[in-house]
């Protein structure tokens, strides 16, 4: 018999068979109380049944209590989650007005030291801290009733994490489950899970792990799903479907959030429909296809639908789990007699399967963000996209930004108000230059580096 945890949420129950429900983040000021919770009431018309905040410091932590009141006063009552990363000290005052606390275990106790070896003691000497101070953290928020969110993204492993499993999806999962044996230990079961990463089948891969391990084991607690740094348009909505709707149609997962770098409201009729399409708690039959046998094996998808956005969900969620092998390089679409061979390109780029323009990373933004992401993202998407074979990240700050762009070669990150940081990799080439020349001045790196080639190449 399973130990399956249920977990409570302010006024919402998750995991088990309750539904699966979508979420977002807000990406203003946690400490201007009136922005954060207009934009919470947006949320929640727009269906999102939580919405998480991110909580830099001590005093956003605590405005939290302020926005609550103002959202009670308007008579909304809607989960909040604070979204903290490396002060202990900020989950820990989070955790007396949250609803739920999220916490990276790679950035929470474990501080960047430039390490790239641990000893067997020093491995354990971290972990004794980490359980000393996630104690206290259970003191607070068992208090309070309020749950943990165990958040590990791809890009923000520990380095101790990497010196033993590397930044694999493994390390991501080992990630999780330190904390999880710890958070268990100290008799603490008000627990979500999420395993993040951009890279679709890494995130798939840590995920279907997560699940199965965790059955292995005998326990569950429920699962948050999410392809992190998706950036904007198709390309995101593709990855998301990819990833969120594949692990959806095999039963995994119980709130998923759909990252945007649009407007925060975009997120949730896309996450809904992924949900009413594949949230159904159980593994749905494989889709039906057709297979071109003659040179690479290519798999054909016909559909008759002229609802472009379901055309696209279904596509991505469809060739994600009949290519689970990795076997098939070729996708043809067709719906309505018609070929679809952009959606194809996206599809097969989306799963790293055939790469036909440069690849974006972009963070959806949040409080940290102080720069207009959404539209630089558009026109750094706009003058590069032609750059085949090169990877560039648009994040919203430095503090989070750096760690989770991981592999890109060019890197535009916010620095500050109104001022972005350019690197190669991740080496910082210009600072704080004004977002109006920033792109500008991607070009002329991109250039300098001999990266750039023209559209008709
Ligand atoms: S990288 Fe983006 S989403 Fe992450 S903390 Fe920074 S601004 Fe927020």
């Amino acid at each position: 018999m399973i130990e399956n945890h249920i977990v409570k949420i302010a006024n919402i129950e998750i995991g088990g068979q309750n539904p699966i429900v979508a979420q977002s983040m807000t990406n203003t000021n946690t400490l201007d109380t009136q922005a954060s919770v207009n934009q919470i009431i947006e949320l929640v018309n727009a269906g999102s049944k939580i919405v998480r905040l991110t909580c830099r410091s001590i005093k956003e932590a605590e405005n939290l209590k302020n926005i609550k009141e103002l959202l009670i006063k308007n008579e909304i009552r809607i989960p909040l989650v604070a979204d903290t990363h490396f002060s202990p000290a900020v989950a820990e005052a989070a955790a007396v007005y949250a609803d739920k606390v999220r916490i990276n275990p790679g950035n929470y106790i474990d501080k960047r030291r430039q390490k790239s070896k641990f000893t067997e003691e020093e491995h354990k000497e971290e972990l004794i801290k980490i359980r000393g101070k996630l104690g206290r953290l259970i003191e607070i928020c068992e208090e309070n009733s309020t749950a943990v969110r165990i958040g590990v993204n791809h890009g923000s492993l520990s380095e101790r994490m990497l010196f033993r499993y590397g930044n694999t999806a493994r390390g991501m999962y080992e990630s999780a489950m330190e904390f999880i044996k710890i958070f268990r230990e100290l008799n603490f079961h008000n627990l979500v899970i999420s395993l993040k990463a951009s890279y679709v089948p890494t995130m798939m891969e840590a995920n279907k792990l997560l699940h199965d391990e965790m059955h292995k084991k005998g326990f569950y607690y429920p699962i948050h799903l999410g392809v992190t740094e998706a950036g904007d348009g198709e390309e995101a909505r593709v990855k998301s479907a990819a990833g969120i709707g594949s692990l959806l149609a095999e039963g995994i997962g119980d709130t998923i959030r759909v990252s945007l770098t649009e407007n925060p409201i975009e997120e949730i009729p896309f996450a809904d429909k992924l949900i009413e399409i594949y949230g159904k708690r159980q593994t749905l039959p494989m889709p039906y296809y057709e297979l071109n046998r003659t040179s690479k094996p290519q798999i054909i998808l016909k559909y008759n639908s002229h609802d472009e956005e379901e055309l696209l969900i279904n596509s991505s969620v469809d060739f994600t789990r009949l290519n689970e092998s990795g076997l098939y390089k070729k996708l043809k679409i067709i719906t309505n007699g018609e070929p679809k061979n952009e959606l194809s390109d996206i599809i097969l780029q989306a799963l790293g399967i055939k790469y036909s323009k440069a690849e974006f990373i972009a963070c959806p933004s949040c409080g940290r963000t102080l720069f207009n992401i959404i539209d630089e993202l558009k026109k750094v998407k706009q003058k590069t996209s032609h750059l085949k074979g090169l990877k560039i990240a648009v994040m919203g700050c430095i503090v989070n930004g750096i760690g989770e762009m991981a592999d890109a070669d060019y890197g535009y990150v916010g620095a500050g108000a109104g001022k972005v940081n350019l690197y190669k990799q991740k080496q910082i080439i210009s600072k704080n230059i004004n977002e109006s020349l920033a792109v500008d001045e991607l070009i002329k790196i991109i250039k300098e580096n001999g990266d750039w080639k023209l559209e008709t190449e």
